[in-house]
C-alpha cells in the first residue's frame, strides 16, 4: 500500500515562503495498492485533494473519498477536485453518520447556496454520498475500519486501513485528553504507521483541549499505548513555519522509542508490514495539470 500526503495542515491553508517545505494545504491523503497504481482511496478532502488531479495524469478519478468529519479543513477541496468533477469520474463519498442526515445532506450543509454556488448534484460524473457508522467500512481493495474519536463540533471518526500486509491508523483530529475509546485502542493496535493529530504543543494545552485537538506529546503517548511501529505527526497548526516543524520533529524523535516522521506534502509511505521509516521516503511530484 502506498500512502501519499497531499495536505498536512489543520484549520486553514498556510501559504507563504515559510511553509513551502512541509506544505500549506489542508488534510488529504491518497492511497493506492502500490507505487505504480493510481490512487483509489482518498482520506479527507481538504485543499490537498486538488493534487490528485495531477497524479492521475489526465484520467478521471474512480474510487472512494472517506472523510473523518465535515469541518472545513477536511472537505473544502471537494468542489475543486477536477479529476472527480468531470465526465468518466465515479466517486463514492463516505462521511460519518450524524443527526439522522443522509450523506448527501451532510455534504450539502457546507456545499450549497448561499455558502457555495452549487449543491452536490452540481458535480459532474457519477457521485454517490453515504453516511457510515463505526465498524467495517466497505471500500474496494482496502480493509477499512471506522471508530469514534473525541473531537469538538460534530461526530468524528478515525480509521484504520489495511492493504497488502501494510496498515495505517488515520486520526487527524483527536483530543485523547477527552478520552480514548476501547474501540479506538483495539482498532489502532500494532498499526505500521499511526498518522495522528499533532496540532499543538504542551504549553498550548488549554487551547488544544478547547478546540478538541492533540498535542505532540499526546500523539507520542497514544502511539506507545497502541504499539504503533511508527508515528507520523499530522494536521500541523497553520502558524507552524518550516523551522518550527523541524524542531518539533527532532524533539519528538528524541523522546520516542519508534521512528517519528513529520508529515510533509509530497511524501509517500510504502507499507508492506514493516516500519516504513526503515526505508527512504520517495518523493512524489505535486505538479498540477
Ligand atoms: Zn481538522
Ligand atoms: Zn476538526
Amino acid at each position: 500500500m502506498r500512502v501519499v500526503f497531499l495536505g498536512v495542515r489543520g484549520s486553514v491553508c498556510a501559504p507563504g515562503r515559510e511553509f513551502v517545505r512541509y506544505g500549506g494545504n489542508t488534510s488529504c491523503l491518497a492511497l493506492s495498492s502500490g507505487p505504480d497504481a493510481a490512487p483509489t482511496l482518498l482520506l479527507d478532502a481538504g485543499t490537498g485533494i486538488r493534487t490528485v488531479t495531477g497524479m492521475l495524469g489526465g484520467k478521471p478519478f474512480r474510487g472512494t473519498i472517506l472523510v473523518s468529519h465535515v469541518h472545513w479543513d477536511h472537505v473544502q477541496g471537494l468542489p475543486f477536485f477536477s479529476a472527480g468533477d468531470r465526465a468518466g469520474a465515479k466517486v463514492v463519498f463516505l462521511v460519518p453518520a450524524q443527526g439522522g442526515k443522509s450523506g448527501r445532506d451532510l455534504v450539502a450543509q457546507m456545499m450549497s447556496p448561499p455558502a457555495f454556488p452549487i449543491t452536490p448534484e452540481g458535480l459532474i460524473g457519477d457521485w454517490t454520498f453515504h453516511a457510515v457508522q463505526p465498524g467495517h467500512v466497505v471500500v474496494p481493495d482496502f480493509e477499512v475500519r471506522a471508530f469514534e474519536v473525541a473531537h469538538k463540533g460534530g461526530r468524528t471518526f478515525g480509521y484504520t486501513v489495511r492493504q497488502g500486509g501494510g496498515s495505517i491508523g488515520y486520526v487527524p483530529d483527536h483530543a485523547p485528553e477527552l478520552g480514548v475509546s476501547a474501540d479506538a485502542l483495539e482498532a489502532l493496535a500494532g498499526v505500521d504507521a499511526l498518522i495522528h493529530d499533532a496540532q499543538f504543543l504542551e504549553h498550548e494545552r488549554p487551547r488544544a483541549v478547547d478546540y478538541g485537538h492533540a498535542t505532540v506529546d499526546d500523539a507520542l503517548r497514544l502511539a506507545d499505548r497502541v504499539g504503533a511501529a511508527s508515528l507520523v505527526l499530522f494536521h500541523h497548526s497553520p502558524h507552524r513555519v518550516d523551522e518550527a516543524l523541524d524542531t518539533i520533529g527532532a524533539d519528538a524523535a528524541a523522546k520516542a522509542t519508534i521512528p517519528v516522521l513529520v508529515a510533509a506534502e509530497g511524501q509517500a509511505l510504502d507499507l508492506e508490514g514493516a516500519p516504513p521509516m526503515d526505508r527512504p521516503l520517495p518523493e512524489v511530484t505535486n505538479a498540477l495539470p
